[in-house]
């Protein structure tokens, strides 16, 4: 997630579907809004008495989460961490929220996401106008930043210091899984119980599959992951009532130099672009898991990263390599239509 100040502008629409029930006529609606946000189309509907209104809150509140997670925006949380030169600084509960399942993941995934590739992502340039490989000087010192250990995350006095003055966080990886999350959370705090938030293909459902006028409870949402290979189509249906769905792909936001193409997901390891998976699917019921292992799975590559996904209970996923190849974990075969 590369956040640019001047994306944060907000265009919404409102499509309201009126429909009058029940003895004392109140109105229940389905609303949507669609807004940019985090760099990316946001599409939010809900059903519900007050699903407009909640709605325009609920992009309130995924603006202010992203104003303190984006690495990019001066004054946010995590830009406060990376310029305070060793010293603890005192941050918002989400934060601290967004370290503590980013640790969970680092550790499941053998350090393969690691949210201290800050300085390496720059080096490469992304987040800015000029991406290019860097020179192996460059590349080394950025390398001496990378590594979770650096990190030391106090939750009673809600403190992270930065131990390494290489060190650098992005939080990337996880941040748009977690404001999606927390938009519907909010959504289902106001009593609304049909939803669905979908952040440029990161979704969460609520409450089954959105209907022209009213939900249908009955049956589940039906949501696309589209086709690496042909970003106008799909590539798969997942049906799911309840949870996310999410992709990470090397398709959409990468460089190519000398004819290679250079991804924005990074090997801790190496320092290098992820590269062999297209993309990654994950299926689970937090957007912000999913998004984390998404990152991991790329990095891990085909056979670590399909090992990741089976032995993580309630997780399942899909990779697609650059050679086509399509693999999908065991819980995930008889709830996904794979369309090629
Ligand atoms: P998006 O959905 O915006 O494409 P992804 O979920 O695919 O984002 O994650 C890519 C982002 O994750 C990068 O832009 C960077 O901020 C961050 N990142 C890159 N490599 C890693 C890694 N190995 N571990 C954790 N975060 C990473
Ligand atoms: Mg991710």
């Amino acid at each position: 997630m590369t956040l640019k100040p001047v994306m944060l502008g907000i265009v919404a629409v409102i499509v309201v579907f009126g429909v009058v029930i029940g003895q004392d006529y109140a109105v229940i609606r389905t609303a949507q809004e669609d807004v940019l946000l985090m760099d990316t189309f946001v599409r939010l509907v809900a059903e519900g008495r007050e699903a407009e209104s909640v709605l325009v809150q609920a992009v309130a509140e995924m603006s202010r989460l992203e104003s303190l997670l984006s690495a990019h925006i001066p004054g946010s949380d995590v830009w406060r961490i990376n310029e305070s030169q060793g010293e603890p600084v005192v941050v918002s509960p989400e934060i601290i929220d967004v370290l503590e399942l980013a640790t969970l993941v680092y550790d499941k995934s053998d350090g393969t996401f690691d949210v201290t590739v800050g300085a390496v992502m720059r080096t490469w340039g992304f987040g800015t106008d000029t991406l290019a490989v860097p020179s192996a000087e460059a590349l080394a010192e950025a390398m001496r930043g990378v590594g979770f250990d650096s990190v030391a995350i106090d939750s009673d006095t809600r403190t992270v210091q930065l131990t390494n003055p290489y060190t650098r966080l992005d939080l990337g990886g996880i941040a748009k899984g977690y404001i999606v999350d927390r938009a519907l959370e909010f959504i289902r705090s106001q009593g609304i119980k049909h939803a669905i938030v979908d952040a440029g293909g990161d979704v969460r459902v609520m409450g089954g599959r959105p209907g022209k006028y009213l939900w249908d409870k009955s049956r589940p949402a039906r949501v696309g992951v589209q086709d690496p290979f042909s970003p106008e189509g799909l590539i798969a249906i997942v049906e799911v009532s309840e949870g996310s769905v999410l992709t990470s792909g090397d398709y959409e936001r990468f460089f190519v130099q000398d004819e290679v193409r250079y991804t924005h997901i990074i090997d801790p390891r190496t320092g290098y672009p992820a590269r062999g998976i297209t993309s990654a699917t994950i299926v689970t019921e937090e957007a912000a898991l999913a998004d984390a292992i998404a990152t991991a799975v790329m990095v891990l590559g085909r056979d670590e990263g399909m090992k990741l996904i089976n032995s993580w209970a309630g997780v399942e996923g899909m990779l697609i390599t650059e050679d086509e190849e399509i693999l999908i974990s065991n819980g995930l075969k008889n709830t996904i239509q794979v369309l090629r």
